[in-house]
């Protein structure tokens, strides 16, 4: 269960052209499940979006990356989502992943900041602190399903590593990472391992050292590796194979047309006063920071859609 991130000094640039992706291999007769993620530009994307500060932008770089890692499965319309709400200074953290490799969330206190642990590197436990990680998958069909574990060491690597073992009975093994300098996001990546039914006791050993003396995925990110080549090395000695590889990115679901329903969701006497003052209203997403803005003029109009829809408000509301 490893888990650290490092600051390097600043000056020090490092530019890769490889996009963001993750790659799946079977490993020990398919009784070994190990996924490998780079997702060094949706890190930069979001942390920039919401303005991080260095500590903030490593936890959430994790949990992204955690995120991935776990919605590496995903099809049609079901999600992930890792949710850590907690007694640090960043509060709260929300990650989701959906299928084709959508990444988004946002944290609570974007801004927080701790110092730099003795080592240098980023104080990620710190600025979580104690609380739980709530896991919500949401199916194709039926309601979505939430779990929770208390926060082991707010790490996020390890705190994703016990829920899996705690919650879903996998034994898994979870290292995330973010490589960052005052300019930046460097790198950031991670990989998940887990033993599936029938894994052999030596087996697991073989795991447990190959991964006891790999160097951190967020520094193999920078060297240069690609996904499949560290989820590969994982695997070394079990004979692993690849199964399938995917893009990831930063991508929220949030569009003018949802933002529309939620206005008219708001209802009569909200929607009047805001279409009749003289400035326009301006939405921000939480998600992404997008601003949707409408004249007084909309808002009127919305008003109007809002009498027409009246009887099916909660409907409109609930999407
Ligand atoms: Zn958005």
């Amino acid at each position: 269960m490893l888990s650290h991130d490092a600051a390097e000094p600043a000056g020090q640039t490092h530019s890769d052209p490889n996009a963001d992706g993750l790659a799946g291999v079977l490993a020990a007769h398919d009784t070994v499940r190990i996924v490998a993620a780079r997702t060094t530009h949706l890190v930069a994307t979001a942390s920039q979006l919401h303005d991080c500060s260095p500590t903030v932008a490593a936890a959430f770089g994790r949990l992204l990356t955690g995120a991935a890692l776990m919605g590496a499965s995903l099809r049609g319309p079901e999600r992930v989502t890792l949710q850590i709400s907690c007694d640090g200074p960043v509060r709260g953290l929300v990650a989701d992943a959906a299928a084709g490799g959508a990444i988004r969330g946002y944290p609570l206190a974007p801004r927080a900041e701790r110092p730099l642990t003795t080592c240098g590197k980023f104080d990620v436990g710190g600025i979580v602190g104690r609380g739980f990680l709530h896991v919500t998958r949401t199916f194709a069909i039926g309601l979505p399903y939430t779990s929770a574990t208390p926060l082991v060491s707010g790490e996020i690597g390890e705190d994703l590593a016990y829920f899996c073992a705690q919650s879903d009975q996998i034994p898994s093994v979870v290292a995330v990472g973010v490589l960052a300098n005052p300019s930046g996001i460097l790198a950031a990546g991670g990989f998940i391992a887990q033993l599936l039914p029938g894994a052999r006791e030596e087996d697991m050993h073989v795991l447990e050292r190959t991964v006891r003396h790999m160097p951190h995925p967020s520094s193999l990110i920078r060297q240069g590796l690609r996904p499949e080549q560290i989820a590969l090395a994982v695997g070394a000695g079990l004979a692993p194979r690849i199964t399938h590889r995917a893009h990831l990115r930063f991508a929220c679901t949030c569009s003018r047309d949802r933002v529309t329903r939620m206005l008219i969701g708001l209802g009569h006497d909200d929607l009047r006063e805001l279409g009749e003052r003289s400035q326009p209203t301006e939405v921000v997403c939480n998600v992404c920071r997008r601003r949707y803005t409408f004249t007084p003029a909309e808002i009127r109009a919305l008003h109007v859609a809002a009498d027409s829809a009246d009887g099916t408000r909660d409907t409109l509301t609930s999407g």
